[in-house]
């Protein structure tokens, strides 16, 4: 049931960063556990990732990985309640119903007509106001349709760092789309922005609050009052926004985007 862990009965496994992961197992179900070590933790801290459906074991510097095994083997039948409380996953495939810009969309195969990826309003479906109809062969559809919504989350944050970047004076940056898990967005010490592509599934006022969120860090590298005065000025939504992602963020991460099989062996996460 949780698929992301199908890659996890390898031996020595590590994840991308070179992190240990062990895997435990209860009731026929395999879990993994990403094993970090911290300087200043004092015990044990076991917890479950929501964003990407798996366990992070932090333990102190002097505790064996024998003994981080056996912990998070006691604690498996935990880590199974936790992963099963969290909300479903939904593919983003045929049928499939995910926010588009904030806006319930329905995920429409057409495959005999020409065209690629394009928006109609939807009056059928009462579970959508919108469908995305992705035109050919359905066996591409999935990759068509992250395709497609990255594309347009990339058109939107151009507009809107370019925006906030000549209200605050610096020249507009580079954009890179990411999938990341922990932030919406960064800013390299060389100037670059980095976001992740799942804002577009979030409302507007979000993604271009965090245009202004990253734009600002070219001007302060950290959250200081000026930092957040200069956030606030150049988008005005900020409180709300910030609150927004608070309370729904978590959700962006239900929608899974089609990985290729030789991807999913790659990637422990
Ligand atoms: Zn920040």
């Amino acid at each position: 049931m949780i698929g992301r862990m199908a890659g996890l009965l390898l031996p020595g496994l590590k994840t991308e960063d070179g992190r240990p992961v062990i895997v435990v197992h209860h009731s026929g179900e395999r879990y993994g556990v990403e094993i970090r070590r911290s300087a200043t933790a004092r015990r044990l801290i076991l917890r479950v990732r929501g964003a990407t459906r798996d366990a992070v074991l932090t333990i102190p510097k002097r505790t064996s990985l024998a003994d981080a095994r056996s912990f998070a083997e006691r604690q498996a039948a935990w880590i199974g309640a936790r992963l099963r409380r969290l909300p479903e996953t939904v593919a983003l495939d045929e049928g499939a119903v995910f926010p588009m810009r904030g806006v319930p969309t329905l995920v429409v195969s057409q495959p005999d007509a020409r065209g690629t990826v394009w928006l109609q309003p939807d009056c059928e479906h009462p579970e959508a106001n919108q469908s995305l109809c992705v035109a050919g062969d359905t066996r591409h559809l999935p990759r068509r349709v992250v395709d497609f919504l990255r594309r347009e989350c990339r058109r939107d944050l151009e507009r809107d760092v370019a925006v906030a970047a000549e209200r605050a004076h610096r020249n507009i940056p580079r954009i890179t789309l990411r999938d990341t898990t922990t932030r919406w967005g960064s800013c390299t010490a060389s100037g670059e922005l980095n976001f992740s592509w799942r804002l577009i599934l979030a409302p507007e006022f979000v993604l271009s609050y965090l245009a202004a969120h990253e734009v600002s860090h070219l001007v302060h590298m950290d959250h200081s009052p000026k930092f957040w005065a200069l956030c606030r000025s150049l988008h005005h939504e900020t409180d709300r926004a910030e609150a927004w992602l608070n309370a729904h963020g978590a959700e962006l991460h239900r929608y899974r985007a089609a990985v290729s099989p030789a991807q999913r062996r790659r990637n422990v996460r």
